[in-house]
């Protein structure tokens, strides 16, 4: 394989979820298997719905899960070259404009799927005349731009999908351009694809109708053709798409639920293979097994238990430096590395450990039922040494005073042996 050069390309509209996340992990995996780079692309050409907050959110949440990037890009400051673009293909007659309003463009999309054809763009635009256009203009109407679909037959082989195929005729004119003049997705996307010589574009199936329009655009501008792959989307245990439920996946949500960045990781990095989902505790351990040609075309079913079942696992193995500051944050002390070593074993999720410092560090108040009885039961304990037979003698000479046998005795003995911790050597 040649220079691999991959990206991720979150739009800065939400915080990333499960399904993000996978996106950018089965990227991160494929550049470092392949001795590749990853860019991470901020999509926020939505000037509406893209915030400061959000981009400084996705990158929190991708240093969480591990997947650095090489190189940082951002489509709000690379406007010039989308327009530079938009230009070559308006000079190669690739760009017309369109004067139809949101409203009249949904009206025709209604008509056409209610006459049971596609609702593909009917080019209206074209057939306009001049004193039409000048009529829009003079109105104050601005154009969107739209690129003319060749009515040829485009297609790829998808690295996950095997051979596609598409018939121009088939697709509709896609909108490059808005009328406030900012470029969309399907432009931007092409160009940066092409200036960052972007080697392979792997991304959800719900982009491959995007994909074949693309291709057009990429030839278009001359551009050199990545390679594709296709993922399936995650389902929910019902098989419908995730989308309905993302707030309780978001990456964000599931770190502040105490669960660990690699148990994400190695559910999501199997999660539709027919390879075992078991922990893994770093991610070159995930790099070492990964190939896109594992990854089947069915949705595979997202089952949130099997992130917590993997938790406990990995952080049995996480080291005391791992962990310190967390520990630390827990607010209960100087939790050193013999304490962590102690009650790791014991935990499904780090702050676990709070509970394990209390049992063991903290005063414990001992709440001593039935104390007349011990008092007595004490009183009859024979002097020390101990032997094998104290227990026996000592239990008999007791239930012969108090007349208690059976549960109830040995309830109150047993409180005792903890209490006292009396018989612990010859037990
Ligand atoms: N911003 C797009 C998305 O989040 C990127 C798609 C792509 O990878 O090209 O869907």
């Amino acid at each position: 394989m040649g220079d691999v050069k991959v990206r991720f390309a979150p739009s800065p509209t939400g915080r990333i979820h499960l399904g993000n996340a996978r996106g950018a992990l089965v990227n991160w995996l494929f550049a470092r298997r392949h001795g590749g780079e990853i860019l991470l692309r901020l999509d926020d050409t939505d000037r509406e719905r893209s915030t400061e907050a959000f981009a400084r959110g996705i990158q929190d949440d991708l240093r969480w899960l591990g997947l650095g990037w090489d190189a940082l890009a951002r489509q709000s400051d690379r406007l010039d070259r989308y327009a530079e673009a938009a230009e070559t293909l308006r000079a190669a007659g690739r760009l017309y404009p369109c004067w139809e309003t949101e409203e009249e463009l949904q009206l025709r999309r209604f008509q056409a799927v209610a006459a049971g054809g596609p609702s593909l763009y009917d080019r209206a635009a074209l057939r306009l005349t001049e004193a039409q256009r000048a009529a829009f203009v003079a109105e104050g109407r601005r154009p969107h731009w739209r690129f003319l679909i060749a009515a040829e037959e485009t297609g790829w082989t998808d690295l996950i999908r095997g051979a596609q195929r598409f018939d121009g005729a088939r697709l509709s004119d896609p909108v490059l351009v808005r009328a406030d003049g900012m470029p969309t997705y399907t432009l931007a996307s092409v160009v940066d694809d092409i200036d960052f010589a972007i080697s392979h574009v792997i991304r959800g199936e719900d982009h491959v109708a995007n994909t074949a329009v693309q291709l057009q655009i990429f030839l278009a501008l001359g551009g050199n053709l990545p390679e594709f792959a296709h993922f399936s989307l995650l389902a929910d245990a019902g098989g419908h798409n995730l989308s309905k439920r993302l707030g309780s996946l978001s990456i964000e949500s599931l770190r502040g639920e105490g669960l660990e960045p690699m148990a994400i990781n190695a559910l999501l990095a199997r999660l539709g293979t027919a390879d075992p989902i078991e922990p893994a505790w770093s991610l070159d351990a995930l790099v070492a097994g990964f190939d896109l040609g594992r990854f089947s075309r069915a949705s595979p079913k997202l089952d949130l238990e099997e992130i917590r079942r993997l938790n406990a696992p990995i952080v049995h193995a996480l080291p005391y430096a791992a962990v310190a500051p967390r520990l630390a944050a827990l607010g209960c002390g100087a939790m050193d590395a013999t304490f962590w070593e102690a009650v790791r074993a014991n935990l499904a999720r780090v702050d676990e450990a709070r509970d394990w410092w209390t049992i063991c560090r903290a005063p414990l108040a001992p709440v001593i039922e039935d104390a007349a009885f011990l008092l007595g039961a004490a009183a009859l304990l024979p002097p020390e040494p101990w032997t094998a037979e104290t227990w026996t003698g000592w239990t008999r000479a007791v239930a012969a005073a108090t007349g208690r046998k059976g549960r109830a005795f040995n309830q109150a003995t047993l409180a005792c042996k903890e209490i006292g911790g009396v018989f612990a050597s010859i037990w």
